[in-house]
């Protein structure tokens, strides 16, 4: 399909999102838990903004002519790869979904897209819509199923060209074996973190730095893989700070993922809530103090509800300073020189998302370089637009979603070289 043609189905797909926002949010929460005010944005309000901005994209992003000598002309093309698998976690089926998808189908590829297994509801819708907007048949796929099964089989295909993931290091380890054992297809991978957010006594504005912070790990439940869930606090303003973010944290509801009065709404299932739990039990064996939460919330409902938690005392080598638990547990941890932040921040085999807080514009630069992370945010946590990639350095995966950037892993590289 001409780009003058595919932007008009992708422009199309936006509006028929924008058009049922609401009812693909509501969808989406009713498979994952997360609470509806911050899914409409999140979910439907980010997936309509992506195809937009792809739509835009896709013919600003083409080849070039190479510097050669006079007698030969090198072209370098830009080719859609061919077909593209992708397979989504849970937590922002449709987000994530539309990162995959608006960049691969704006560069002329067909995708295969497979949803986790407990929130396939609002892809599935997505993909009516795709019809609906005059997306030709076959040219996306939406296919359920374990990934056990249904992902083996997508990873292990001879016909997929390059497969695209979101989920767990655990996951992102079995699908690079599947390529070796098929066709060596390209693979490009998004897993966890286990993000610092490192607070300096000269941050701005330390209310508002606790206040973002408790929403930079607790909001949807912490199931976000650029949660702040690691918080390093210079060693001068720690207990006052720590105080100020469990106040917030304190203040937020948790419960009814559709009752718009919930800040929060639930961790996704039984095992994810098991494994929080488990956590901070640990944390407390190994000798770090629960300050805040802690426990299960028991609603009438019987729906999996966690209470935001903090545990203090954290030390860098602690199994919750080192493991994402993807839930709503908050890890404190004292410093005392810029030094040691930059060390314990670099702690861990991940490297997706940091945050700074400081006034001084010299040490927020330092900062910036010296912690390896996908992205570091400065007097702020979370937040970003489609402008910017997204993607972690170290054992948080390669390829960027979102950006021009992103379409570079659907495009393959072809030279022509012609004699004059
Ligand atoms: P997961 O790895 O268990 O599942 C992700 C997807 O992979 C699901 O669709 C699942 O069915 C599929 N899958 C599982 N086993 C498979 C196999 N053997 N072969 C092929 N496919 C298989 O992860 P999850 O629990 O759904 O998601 C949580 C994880 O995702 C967390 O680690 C989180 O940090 C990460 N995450 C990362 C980002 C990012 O942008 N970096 C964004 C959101 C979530």
């Amino acid at each position: 399909m001409a780009p003058a043609g595919r932007k008009k189905v992708l422009h199309k797909i936006a509006d028929l999102i924008e058009a049922e926002a609401l009812a693909l949010t509501v969808l989406g929460v009713r498979d994952n838990g997360t609470e509806i005010n911050m899914a409409l944005k999140a979910e439907a309000g980010s997936a309509a903004g992506t195809f937009r901005y792809y739509a835009e994209a896709l013919d600003k992003v083409y080849g070039e002519i190479a510097p050669t000598a006079p007698n030969v002309l090198g072209l370098i093309h830009r080719d859609p790869v061919g077909v593209v698998g992708a397979i989504v976690p849970w937590n922002f089926p449709l987000m994530i979904g539309a990162w995959k998808l608006a960049p691969a189908l704006a560069a002329g590829n067909s995708v295969v897209l497979k949803p986790a297994e407990t929130a396939s509801l609002s892809l599935l819708r997505l993909a009516d819509i795709c019809a609906e907007a005059g997306l030709p048949d076959g040219v996306l796929n939406v296919v359920t199923g374990p990934g056990h099964i249904t992902g083996e089989a997508l990873a292990l295909s001879m016909d997929v060209d390059v497969l695209v993931f979101t989920g767990s290091g655990a996951t992102g380890r079995r699908l690079l074996e599947y390529s070796a054992r098929s066709n060596l297809k390209r693979v490009y991978l998004e897993l966890g973190g286990k993000s610092p957010n490192v607070v300096f006594a000269d941050a701005p504005d330390l209310d508002l730095a606790a206040k973002t912070s408790a929403m930079g790990i607790f909001r949807n439940s912490g199931q976000v893989c650029v949660a702040g869930s690691r918080l390093l606090v210079e060693a001068s303003v720690h207990d006052d700070f720590v105080a100020r973010v469990a106040h917030h944290a304190a203040a937020l509801q948790v419960g009814d993922p559709l009752d718009l009065n919930s800040h929060i709404g639930a961790v996704n299932s039984e095992t994810q809530l098991a494994g929080n739990l488990g956590f901070v039990s640990d944390a407390v064996a190994e000798g770090a103090t629960l300050a805040l939460g802690g426990n299960r919330i028991l609603q009438d409902t019987g729906g999996t509800y966690m209470e935001p938690t903090i545990v203090t005392g954290v030390a860098p080598h602690h199994r919750l300073a080192q493991q994402e638990v993807f839930g709503p547990v908050l890890a404190v941890t004292p410093f005392t020189t810029d030094a040691e932040a930059i060390t314990i921040a670099n702690s861990t085999d991940y490297g997706l998302s940091a945050g700074v807080w400081t006034a001084s514009l010299p040490r927020a630069h330092k900062m910036i370089r010296a912690i390896r992370a996908g992205i570091v945010h400065v007097n702020t946590y979370g937040g970003s637009d489609n402008t910017v990639p997204l993607g972690g350095v170290k054992q948080s995966g390669n390829g960027h979603d979102k950006s021009l950037h992103a379409m570079d892993k659907y495009l393959d590289l072809k030279t022509a070289w012609i004699q004059l």
